[in-house]
Order: structure tokens, then sequence, then C-alpha cells
């Protein structure tokens, strides 16, 4: 093997066009911001990793501009001189010197990986205990505009029998507009297609248990995150009063808050993601978790490019429990992205890759076009 001494860590921002604006409660964005680190060794082999957050620090407080000022000032001096196939040990290294900044962490483990698998000669999945799936069933993400245009989205990709479920973003609207809204797209969908719906914790828990009835009635398939993360006690009480199940997103923000979810009976399924929890080994573990308590897993996303896609895939992949599908549909949403050849999808799911490492390389013109000044 060669020598996985870290020589540099580099890190870019960058900026990609999407096909159509997505809209969130909070924000519409036509534009997605990537943090793309770099990690060459002393050999010269290059790994690269990516983090991006849905449209910006609303969800989870951190952005790519936090993340640069991280990774820049307080984790690349951690790394430098280390050997890069140690990685658990460099993330407790990062755990020591920066709280939090999972987003962050997940893109500098993403290029060790990345790195350790080329310096193999394996994909990176197996260095995740191999594939248990060689692709994963992609649900459509709708954006919270008004019924006409959801349903007519929906019914494109119905069409050209790309994706059988879909999964409508909520709580930009007053919640019995937004309620109508999504009944009225399940009803016009009917059996066609399962519709889940995500609320991104724009509801307090009456709110809640006021409208989430009339979703389930209305043939809505799957609630994610209706309230605050914090607030377990009212997902375990909504997950109780419905037959539909309850998927934890925001409330799952680390291994401490899926052992609190599992103990509290508040989630039905969990909804991974490589960059809220950490990284490709902490989602492993997340997983773990949920499979300790009986719970299936869905394989999450933050709107990823095909770098941080593959790396998702090589980590969904690889984990049994994942029997909900992933939403990995963000280099579909791309109007351009950052690799020679992007991440493939076949049948409505994603074709988890192959080559050495996450399987994908970073195109240098495209990342000088679209990178910040
Ligand atoms: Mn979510």
């Amino acid at each position: 093997m060669t020598s996985l001494t870290i020589e540099s860590v580099r890190t870019v921002l960058v900026d990609l066009p999407l096909r159509r604006p997505h809209r969130f409660k909070s924000t519409s964005i036509e534009h997605q911001s990537f943090l793309i680190a770099r990690i060459r060794t002393a050999d010269g082999i290059e790994g690269i990793g990516e983090a991006a957050v849905p449209g910006g620090p609303w969800w989870g407080g951190e952005s790519v501009e936090t993340m640069k000022v991280i990774i820049d000032t307080y984790l690349a001096p951690e790394l430098i001189g280390q050997d890069a196939s140690r990685v658990d040990y460099l993330m407790h290294r990062l755990e020591r010197v920066a709280a939090r900044n999972s987003f962050a962490k997940a893109a500098v483990e993403m290029a060790l990986f990345d790195a350790c698998g080329q310096a193999l000669g394996v994909p990176v999945h197996q260095l995740l205990g191999g594939l248990y799936r060689e692709s994963i069933p992609v649900t459509w993400a709708l954006g919270a505009e008004d019924a006409d245009i959801v349903i007519a989205e929906a019914e494109e990709k119905l069409a050209t029998g790309q994706h059988a479920s879909f999964k409508l973003k909520m709580g930009a609207i007053e919640p019995s507009l937004d309620a109508n809204r999504v009944v009225s797209v399940a009803k016009a969908l009917g059996e066609r297609a399962s519709v889940r719906v995500d609320l991104n914790a724009a509801w307090d828990e009456s709110t809640s248990a006021r409208w989430l009835p009339a979703l389930e009635g209305g043939g809505v398939d799957l609630v994610e995150q209706p309230v605050p993360g914090w607030n377990v006690e009212a997902m375990r009480r909504l997950a109780a009063a419905l037959a539909i199940p309850i998927m934890a997103d925001e409330s799952l923000d680390g291994l401490p808050g899926a052992f609190t979810l599992c103990r509290a009976e508040a989630a039905d399924i969990f909804s991974l993601k490589v960059h809220k929890l950490g990284g490709l080994s902490a989602t492993r573990k997340a997983a773990a978790v949920a499979e300790a308590a009986g719970l299936p897993c869905h394989g999450g996303s933050s709107i990823e490019s095909s770098i941080g896609t593959a790396a998702a895939a090589h980590a969904y992949a690889a984990i049994a429990g994942v029997t909900f599908g992933c939403e990995l549909f963000g280099p579909l949403l791309l109007a351009e992205d950052l690799v020679t050849e992007p991440v493939r999808y076949a049948d409505g799911a994603l074709r988890v890759p192959h080559g050495v490492g996450l399987g994908v390389r970073l195109d240098e013109s495209k990342l000088a076009r679209f990178a910040r000044d």
C-alpha cells in the first residue's frame, strides 16, 4: 500500500444552477452551493469530498461558508501529516477541536474514504461492509409549490416511467391551505404513486394533531418531521396517533438523538443523511441503532452533486436496513455537475458507482467555471 500521509487539505466553494427553482418552507433556490474538500497524500492521491445544505443555513445552522472557515482554520491543521487511512481516529481528532459542524466533518471524511479506496483499488462501499444492493429506488422531491404545478411535474415523471414515489415539501403556507394542497395532489395521483410529505419541523404539536389525520385520510403514505427536532415527546404522541409512519429527520441529528428516538418510540423510520450525521461511518452507526430498535431506514439527501450522491450511495447500498429507498435526486435537479461522469439512474433507481474510491472524478474545467472567486 502506498503512503497515505496527508500533505494538503484544500477547500473551494461552488454554485451550480438548478433545472428548476426548488421551494422549501423558508426559502426558494435557483442555485445549489457546495463545499468541495480536496485531500492530497504524499504519494499524489487526491481524495475528494463534498458538503451541501438544502439552500442555506435554515435547516441545521451550517452553511457552505461556515464549513470553509471551520475546515481551513481548525480541521485541516489536525489532518496534515496524519495517515488518511485512520479514518475513525482522525474523526475523533476533529471532534476534539470542533464540536458539531457535522456537515463540514462529513466532507472531510468523504475525502479520506475516497483516498483510501483509491489507494486500495476498491470502491468505497467495500470499505463499508460491501454491497447489500446494487441500486437504490429514488423518491422524487416536489417543492412547496401550488397543487397544479406539483401535479404536472409528478405526471411528467410518471409518464416517463421514473419514480413511483414523491415527497412534497410543506410548511411554506398556512396549514389548512397546505393540507388541502397536498390532499388534492394525493387524490390526483391516486394509486399510481406513493405520496409522502416533509414538514421540515414547520408545525407545532397541536397543528400537527389537527392536520396530519387529514393528510392520512387523504392518501398520504408517510409524514416526515412535522414538529421541531427537539420535540421528541410530540413526535412520540403523533407517531402513536397515526397509522401512517412518521419519519425522523431533524430529530435524528446524531447517535445520541438516534438512541433517544428509539428509547422514546418517537419515530417509525429513520431518515439517514451522511452530512447531518457527520460522515459515512456515523451513518452506519445510526443505522445500527435503528436496527437494534427494529426500525427501517430511508436514505436522505441534502441535495448533493454527483460527488456527495456517490458517497451516500456507497453508504446506503451497504446498509441492509435502508428498505425505504432514498431521495438522492440532487444530480437530477442540477443543470450542471462537477464530475467527468455523473452518477447514473435507471428505472427510477440510482446505480451505485463501481469505480475505485467514490467512483467519480472531479471535472477541473467545471470546477473552475462554477467556483466562487
Ligand atoms: Mn427532511
